[in-house]
This record gives C-alpha cells, sequence and structure tokens, in this order.
C-alpha cells in the first residue's frame, strides 16, 4: 500500500493528523469535499495544552504569533462591570503557555495548511468520501471528485469529517445525546468599545439571559456569543437585529458594522465507538458540545495527536494492533467527561427558574469573583479549561504512581534556567525521565535498549509539581507519562513495555 492512512475532512482535526502521521514518516492523503477550506472564525480559543503538543512539531510559536493572548477577564451584570481580573500569566509555573490565546479558525486553519504544504502534503479538494468496505486486513474506499470514481485500498481510514460524519453514519455507530432547544447565535463584529482594550474576554450576565465577548482578530473584530432571545427563536430568519437589544443590555459595546453573524442549534453528544477495526472516528465526528469554554475544536485536536503516534507505531511494526484499541478508552473517556461537564454548565447558565436566576444574579457576577481571588482556585480553573488536566489513568498504557503523579498522567511542566523537560518531546519518541540521578547500571542498560534518557536536575519546581526524585518516568511520544517507578529497575520497565507488544524506537 503506497499510501497507509486516508483522512477524510480537511478541519482542524484532519489537518493535525495529517501533520503529526507525516512528521512520524507515515505517507497520508487527506481529502476533502469542498472546494476551499472555512473562511469563518469559528472555533477561536486554543488552549494552552495543544499549543504545548504543537509546539513538539514547531508550530506553537508560529500559532501565538498570529493570535492574541486575553490579557483581562471581565464579568458584567446588566451590563455593569462587577469585576476585572488579569488573565496573562494564569497559568504561570504550569504550563511554558501560561494564557488564553484567541486566534480565528480560518487563520489557525491557513497555517496547519501551509506547514502541510511544506511537507509535502496537497489536501485533495473537491474529493468526497462516497463509500468503504472493511476487509481483513484494510479497508478499500471509494473516493469520488472531478477524475471520477476511484477505488483504492488503505491500511487506515481516518473519520475527521465533522458532526454529519458519513463515515459515523455508515458504520451505524450511534450518536446519542441530545439538542439544546436554545439558538446560540454568533456574530463578527468592529464595535466602540466601553472601558476595556481588544484584548478582554468579557462574561455578561442578566436574570434573562447571558453573552460573550472575545478578542477574535488582530485587525479588532469582537466575538459575540449568546442564545437568541425567546420571542425571536421562531422568526424564519433571525438576524443580528434581532440579538441587538440583548447585547445591548448586557454589554457595553457600541456595534459599528457586522463582519459574520450565524445562528445554530447546539449538540451534546458522545459517538457510542470511536474505532471499529480499520476505521477511526475524531473530531466533531466523534464528539460535540457547547461552544462556551472553547474545548470542541482543541478535543478534536487532542483525538487527532493521540491516535497519530499510535498508527505509526503500528504501521512501523513498533507495536501490536491492540494498542489501537486504547485510542478508544483514552479519548472517549475525556469526550464523556467533557460533555457532561459542559452540558451541566450549560443547563446552570440558561435555567429559567431559581437556580438560573441566583447564578445569573449573584453566584457568577459576585461570588466566583471573590473566589477568583484565591491563587489556588485561579490554578484549578487553568488547569481544567487548559485541558492540561487531561489524564488517561485508565489506560492499559498507564501504570505505576509516585508522589502525586500516576501512570497515564500529562508531564508536568519543569523550567530550569535556559531550558525545559518539554524540548526532549520534540523527538516524538519513547524516552525516559529521570530528575535527579540516573544509576550507572540503569543508563547502560537503557542504552542498551535504544531508548531515550533524559536525566533533568532535581529541583522545587519539579517537587512541586509532583514528581519524585530519581524515579523512572517512561514518556509516550504524545508528552503522556506511561510508567512511573521509584526505583530504576530494568527489568521491571521491560516487562511493563513487553507486555504491552511495544517497540521503543
Ligand atoms: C457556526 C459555527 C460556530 C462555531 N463556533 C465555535 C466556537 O465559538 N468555539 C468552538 O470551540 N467551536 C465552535 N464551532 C465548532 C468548531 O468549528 C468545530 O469543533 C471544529 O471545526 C471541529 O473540527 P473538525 O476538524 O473535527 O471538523 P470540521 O471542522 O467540521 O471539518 C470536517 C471537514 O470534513 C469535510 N467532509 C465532511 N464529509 C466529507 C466527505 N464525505 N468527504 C470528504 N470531506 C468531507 C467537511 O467539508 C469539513 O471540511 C463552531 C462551529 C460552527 C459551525
Amino acid at each position: 500500500m503506497k499510501t497507509p492512512v486516508l483522512i477524510v475532512g480537511a478541519g482542524p482535526t484532519g489537518l493535525i493528523l495529517a501533520l503529526w502521521l507525516t512528521r512520524l514518516g507515515v505517507a497520508v492523503r487527506i481529502i476533502d469535499k469542498n472546494a476551499d477550506a472555512g473562511k469563518e472564525s469559528r472555533a477561536i480559543g486554543i488552549q494552552a495544552h495543544t499549543l504545548e503538543q504543537y509546539q513538539q512539531i514547531g508550530l506553537a510559536e508560529e500559532i501565538i504569533k498570529n493570535g492574541i493572548k486575553a490579557d483581562m477577564l471581565t464579568i458584567r451584570k446588566n451590563g455593569d462591570k462587577t469585576f476585572s481580573l488579569p488573565l496573562i500569566d494564569m497559568g504561570k509555573g504550569l504550563s511554558p503557555f501560561p494564557f488564553f490565546l484567541f486566534l480565528p479558525q480560518d487563520e489557525h486553519e491557513k497555517i496547519l495548511i501551509e506547514h502541510l504544504r511544506h511537507a509535502g502534503v496537497n489536501i485533495e479538494r473537491n474529493t468526497e468520501l462516497q463509500t468503504f468496505t472493511q476487509k481483513k486486513k484494510h479497508v478499500e474506499v471509494t473516493l469520488k471528485s472531478e477524475r471520477g470514481l476511484e477505488t483504492i485500498d488503505f491500511a487506515y481510514l481516518c473519520g475527521c469529517d465533522g458532526a454529519r460524519s458519513t463515515i459515523r453514519n455508515r458504520l451505524n455507530i450511534k450518536f446519542p445525546g441530545g439538542t439544546y432547544s436554545q439558538i446560540f447565535y454568533v456574530a463578527d463584529v468592529m464595535a466602540r468599545r466601553g472601558d476595556y482594550t481588544n484584548h478582554n474576554l468579557q462574561i455578561c450576565v442578566s436574570q434573562k439571559d447571558f453573552c460573550l465577548v472575545l478578542p477574535v482578530r488582530s485587525t479588532g473584530s469582537l466575538r459575540l456569543i449568546g442564545i437568541v432571545p425567546e420571542e425571536r427563536e421562531n422568526k424564519d430568519a433571525i438576524t443580528f437585529e434581532d440579538v441587538l437589544p440583548s447585547l445591548s443590555n448586557n454589554t457595553d459595546i457600541k456595534v459599528e458594522s457586522l463582519n459574520w453573524f450565524s445562528t445554530y442549534h447546539v449538540h451534546h453528544r458522545v459517538a457510542n465507538h470511536f474505532r471499529l477495526n480499520h476505521v477511526f472516528l475524531m473530531g466533531d465526528a466523534a464528539h460535540i458540545h457547547s461552544p462556551a469554554g472553547a474545548q470542541g475544536m482543541n478535543t478534536g485536536i487532542g483525538d487527532a495527536i493521540n491516535l497519530a503516534w499510535k498508527i505509526a507505531a503500528v504501521l512501523k511494526d513498533n507495536a501490536s494492533t491492540s494498542l489501537l484499541d486504547t485510542y478508544e478508552i483514552e479519548r472517549k473517556t475525556f469526550a464523556n467527561q467533557l460533555v457532561e461537564t459542559t452540558d451541566k454548565l450549560f443547563q446552570i447558565m440558561t435555567d429559567k427558574g431559581l437556580l438560573g436566576k441566583c447564578w445569573r444574579g449573584f453566584i457568577f457576577p459576585y461570588l466566583l469573583p471573590l473566589l477568583f481571588r484565591l491563587p489556588s482556585i485561579r490554578r484549578f480553573f487553568f488547569k481544567l479549561t487548559s485541558q492540561i488536566k487531561i489524564n488517561y489513568r485508565q489506560s492499559a498504557l498507564s501504570k505505576g504512581h509516585a508522589n502525586t503523579l500516576y501512570g497515564g498522567d500529562r508531564l508536568p511542566w519543569v523550567k530550569y534556567e535556559t531550558t525545559d523537560n518539554f524540548s526532549s518531546l520534540k523527538s516524538m519518541n519513547w524516552q525516559i525521565h529521570i530528575y535527579g540521578e540516573a544509576s550507572e547500571t540503569f543508563a547502560i542498560d537503557i542504552k542498551n535498549l535504544n531508548l531515550e534518557l533524559h536525566i533533568f536536575p532535581w529541583n522545587k519546581q519539579a517537587e512541586n509539581a509532583g514528581l519524585e526524585k530519581d524515579a523512572i518516568y517512561l514518556i509516550r511520544p504524545d508528552g503522556y507519562i506511561s510508567y512511573i517507578d521509584n526505583h530504576q529497575d530494568i527489568q521491571k520497565l521491560e516487562t511493563f513495555y513487553n507486555a504491552l507488544n511495544l517497540k521503543m524506537e
């Protein structure tokens, strides 16, 4: 098979999957039925954990350069400011990217497409997946393009084909969940601002509803997200004018021009399976939920990275196909948790009863700001939203525990004067980390195993991050800890990964 992987869908999920696989030496084809890349801002929040994984393939710097770092969070009630909190460095010490970054999805995708082009991969546009059949050792796919129909075999088919996924439907995989009755609106506007800067993130609540104001483009436009007022919901064509009264009540911006306006129903659904034999689902094809919290696109990107190195390992004969089973276990667990949390938050924020009124009238504008004065609450909030708290502790790839960390946790970030412990992750290889000292025999044994060994000085930050002095940490190519042992015991380490049929290359 000349090209082992077919990626269907060139949204952010498909593009990152293509980039990671290419960087790992796997040839891919990536197709999209649309003639061009999307031109809308859509998902604009890029989380710290996504940037950490972008750093592994040399993308983070360019994304940050083009994006906007939110510098302030303001909370308003009925248009009046109740609270402001500096956001820059919110996650100081937790991540090399301790901020909230905004970059419109179209600009983000453009950068990914350019990086792919440099890697020699062009997106085949106007090309649609028509049908596919799973065979014993491969999948036979029929594509339709201007050239006509093409039937070709691939080792793996990756469904990054969005919420209405053809692949999910053809696999008969159910997509249970629900659809909120409220209609969301998104608008990108140029506006005269009140007392805040272009980099200010605002949450505006009133007894009746809420809206978010976010910086969207470096040209100064703002993103508005909210719910269409009930009395306008049944109109045939909802326009920006329908949401203006609610905006005027909740914010103090004066809209000067409208760049983009769209309304949509929000669903909360997780596919019953993320894999069936040689076919995988990821991104919106596998899970969708409320856009509040800017988690959706980042979760799709996380799916792609989780799967990319596993497919590469199997194709290179460095792992048995059972490694691919861990994709669904790891990512579906997180998707379920995410959909549950965003659903709860959405229910509370839109509740018309006493609970909702209490949240919008008191807890959100007055109590939360008080809590946010506590550094521990700010750190907790950053950990939650930045996705650095995601763990795969329940996975077959995860074992061991020392200090506060478990196998399956994200490797915590430790900074040194001129470098940090994330720089070694750029190799995208399995590797051993030791914070402290390696015994002479262990260092020799690891070398004989052809495994990268990185020894970092023990310091206060390593201790605060929950690491244990001189313990061994086996790190996966995606930066998660697989195995922890307090003792530098090569035999136990070999037994662990032999049982998983892994070859560490
Ligand atoms: C109006 C709108 C506003 C949004 N706002 C936000 C927001 O504010 N914050 C947020 O986090 N998220 C938002 N989202 C969601 C966000 O855009 C998605 O989470 C993200 O795009 C998912 O990326 P993806 O790559 O998984 O899928 P998509 O971006 O949907 O990409 C799927 C691709 O697959 C292609 N495709 C589909 N079927 C086939 C086929 N059979 N053959 C070939 N190609 C196919 C499609 O053409 C498409 O390009 C918004 C979405 C919309 C529609």
